[in-house]
């Protein structure tokens, strides 16, 4: 079965057509900026990757760009779209309604849509992709997967914010996290590369990309996350601060004259990596700056790392122990520095890096000394193999049960 997996964000479509049977990935690209003139499309197999400047007015079109690239030309993957199976959709957020991934029928996107509220460029952005498809694929069955799900196992004990009650009931916030397919698949993946049932391990993962999250995983369980009501919360990120004290908020508007959007804006765009060292949201970009004696860039070091290391220490606390802890993304899986200053330390609590093994690079390993009682393992993340699977599943399941 091929399955066309799809990120729809505000401005951008990112796509993977993966074989279920062979676990290949058939294609895969972004239509970037669209909407604007600088709209361009990324298509490749492998590494053979063209990049056209295509004038896109809104994910409708990018829609038409990306099967068009999907079915003809040099970059083919297939011949015609009667050889995708089924699509599945990435969504940010399925608040209380969705815990776990669903078939898309109408009662499904009107969620979608009432959710928009508490994710309004994610949630908008994913109901235009939906549309493009049945716009070009009306017969192919579609599938949500959503970033919240896998958190529905949390205790209100781990959700709930100490506000008024109220808030709760009248406009639902609590914590809903994000990334959840990612820390899905780093969970089921470390216990089949560690040979154990997920259902004896107590995980921590960590993707550390742009974005950043850590999740407690207990006995197969996800128990506490550190993304909240949005995925501006928990730790320090490239561009996002992270939990700070809430009172900073209506000082700086106080102070700086500024709106809450305005501050809103500075919270998810000019903090993080960016806001501490003044030079990137780019850790490779922070890290040449720190190795020449910047010090901004080296206290933005110290502190993202010491933002992980108190999660890790946490949900220690919360599930009376941790075997194994995975680190994946961009940063987590290619930055050997950081994973080092991250893990300083630790050994008391029986987490030893090999500092030999962490200078390895790429794909999964294990990265933990023969005698840590924790394994650290590398992981690449794949949202996409994940979201296929899902879709996969629930296709095959109603196909079975139509007969
Ligand atoms: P996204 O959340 O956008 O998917 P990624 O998982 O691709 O992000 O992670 C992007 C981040 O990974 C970059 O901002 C960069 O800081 C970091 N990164 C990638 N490669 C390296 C590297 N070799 N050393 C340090 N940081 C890296």
């Amino acid at each position: 079965m091929n399955v066309l997996v799809l990120n729809a964000g505000s401005s951008s479509l990112k796509y993977q057509l993966v074989n279920l049977e062979t676990r290949s990935v058939l294609a895969k690209g972004i239509c970037e900026r669209v909407g604007s003139d600088e709209a361009f499309h990324k298509h490749g197999i492998d590494d053979n990757e063209v990049v056209i400047d295509a004038p896109m007015a809104d994910h409708n079109e990018a829609m038409a760009l990306v099967l068009e690239a999907l079915t003809s030309g040099e970059n083919k993957a297939i011949d015609s779209l009667d050889q995708i199976d089924a699509i599945g959709h990435r969504i940010v957020q399925g608040g209380k309604y969705f815990d776990r991934s669903v078939l898309i029928d109408d009662a499904v996107i009107d969620k979608i849509a009432e959710l928009a509220e508490l994710a309004p460029l994610h949630n908008g952005a994913a109901l235009m992709g939906i549309e493009a498809c049945r716009t070009y694929m009306a017969d192919k069955p579609m599938v949500a997967v959503f970033d919240t799900s896998y958190f529905h196992t949390l205790q209100p004990k781990a959700y709930m914010y100490p506000i008024p009650y109220e808030y709760y009931e009248k406009y639902g916030i609590r914590k809903y996290g994000a990334h959840g397919t990612s820390h899905r698949y780093l969970a089921d993946r470390a216990a089949e590369m560690l040979d154990e049932q997920i259902d004896d391990l107590k995980i921590i993962t960590c993707h550390l990309g742009n974005g950043c999250s850590m999740s407690a995983i207990d006995h197969g369980l996800a128990v506490d996350t550190s993304m909240g009501l949005t995925p501006l919360d928990g730790l320090m990120m490239g561009t996002r601060s992270g939990a700070i004290d809430p009172a900073i908020v209506p000082f700086l508007i106080e102070h700086e004259g500024l709106t809450s959007q305005e501050v809103n804006d500075i919270l998810n765009k000019k903090s993080g990596l960016l806001g501490i060292s003044g030079i990137s949201n780019d850790l490779r970009s922070v890290r040449t700056a720190s190795e020449e004696g910047n010090d901004r860039a080296q206290l933005a070091y110290e502190m993202y790392s010491n933002s992980v290391k108190k999660y890790i220490g946490q949900y220690i606390a919360v599930m009376g122990g941790v075997d194994a802890i995975v680190l994946s993304a961009g940063v987590g899986e290619n930055c050997d520095k950081m994973r080092r200053m991250i893990f300083a330390g630790l050994q008391p609590l029986g987490i030893v890096l090999d500092l030999e093994k962490n200078k390895g690079r790429g794909g999964e390993r294990v990265i933990s000394t023969d005698d840590s009682a924790v394994q650290i393992l590398v992981i690449p993340t794949n949202e996409e193999y994940m979201i296929a699977r899902d879709t996969f599943d629930l296709v095959q399941e109603s196909l079975s049960a139509d007969i």
